[in-house]
């Protein structure tokens, strides 16, 4: 069984615009798209493409030599197209489906899924909530009480796609998370892409090698989000970000090689991440 493998190898591995005011540092809901257009050209950049900023370091140009160039570059109107797909309206409806402890009480579904898994507390359920602040109606429901039954949660967006959020790893329970969510990586067909959360802060621990070994073996495509940018100074993001993006192009083979660093609390990334899941997905066709 590739559980008990992986839990084997665990050890081993190691200013909104001047008009507008002043742009708040948090927000309670996401701002709208259209207002992060009308930011200073350095805010902006700063808020939709937060890898920029640290690509000169990243390039081969720089003697870095651990990326080419942006893989995924979508312009301002695609951005905004995918805007309008992960927001709520009586014609594109976000909603909760259901939840699922085993792949066979999960729903039967057509339609692409992605998704989202990370250990306890790397900030997963707050990125979700960000990725459906269009859609107020939408409940991220979080169980993360002791002795609460994890499970996988569905969130259908509109026609297009479905959302998963996947149980958290912790450390007192690896093997549940192994055994629940191998079955549905290994065996789900209509999965289209992985995505696994890591905190920027922290950088790829131990936990997370379990997943990545997991999207790895099965040959998944799969792609690596660094969480909660805005707590680092640039000098330790750069400095993750270096590390993690080596280890990405050294040691994977199914993983993305272009990183997607977010804040749930800036919002910084939160725009681009969506447009991808659009792309990926074929919702922006
Ligand atoms: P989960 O267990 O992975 O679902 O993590 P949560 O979303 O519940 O977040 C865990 C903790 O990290 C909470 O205290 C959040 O407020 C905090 N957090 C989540 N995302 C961010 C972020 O982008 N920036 C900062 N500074 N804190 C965050």
């Amino acid at each position: 069984m590739a559980a008990a493998r992986l839990r084997h190898r665990m050890g081993r591995l190691l200013e909104r615009a001047p008009a507008l005011g002043p742009w708040p540092r948090t927000y309670s809901t996401s701002p709208v798209f259209a207002d992060v257009l009308r930011l200073p050209q350095k805010q902006l950049t700063k808020i939709v493409y937060p890898l920029r900023e640290l690509e000169q370091y990243l390039l081969v140009d720089s003697g870095a030599g651990l990326i080419e160039r942006r893989l995924f570059d979508p312009s301002f109107e695609d951005i905004e197209r995918a805007e309008s797909i992960f927001a709520a309206t009586a014609w594109n409806r976000i909603e909760y489906l259901s939840s699922a402890v085993r792949l066979d009480h999960a729903p039967s579904l057509r339609q692409p899924e992605v998704c989202f898994i990370g250990r306890s507390n790397v900030g997963k359920s707050s990125l979700i909530k960000a990725l459906f602040s269009l859609a107020p109606d939408v409940e991220v429901r979080i169980s993360k009480k002791p002795g609460h039954t994890k499970k996988m949660n569905f969130f259908r967006v509109g026609k297009h796609f479905t959302l998963v959020d996947m149980p958290g790893y912790g450390y007192r329970s690896p093997e549940d998370f192994v055994d629940m969510v191998e079955a549905y990586l290994k065996e789900r067909n209509n999965l289209k892409r992985t995505f696994l959360l890591v905190d920027s802060a922290v950088g790829i621990t131990k936990l997370d090698n379990i997943a990545i070994e997991m999207c790895e073996e099965f040959a998944l495509p799969y792609v690596m989000i660094l969480t909660k940018i805005d707590k680092s100074s640039k000098g330790h993001l750069l400095k993750q970000v270096l590390q993690i993006q080596k280890f990405v192009n050294t040691q994977t083979q199914g993983c993305f090689p272009q990183l997607f660093p977010i804040s749930a609390v800036t919002y910084s990334g939160v725009h681009l991440l969506k447009c991808f899941i659009a792309d990926i997905t074929g919702s922006l066709k």
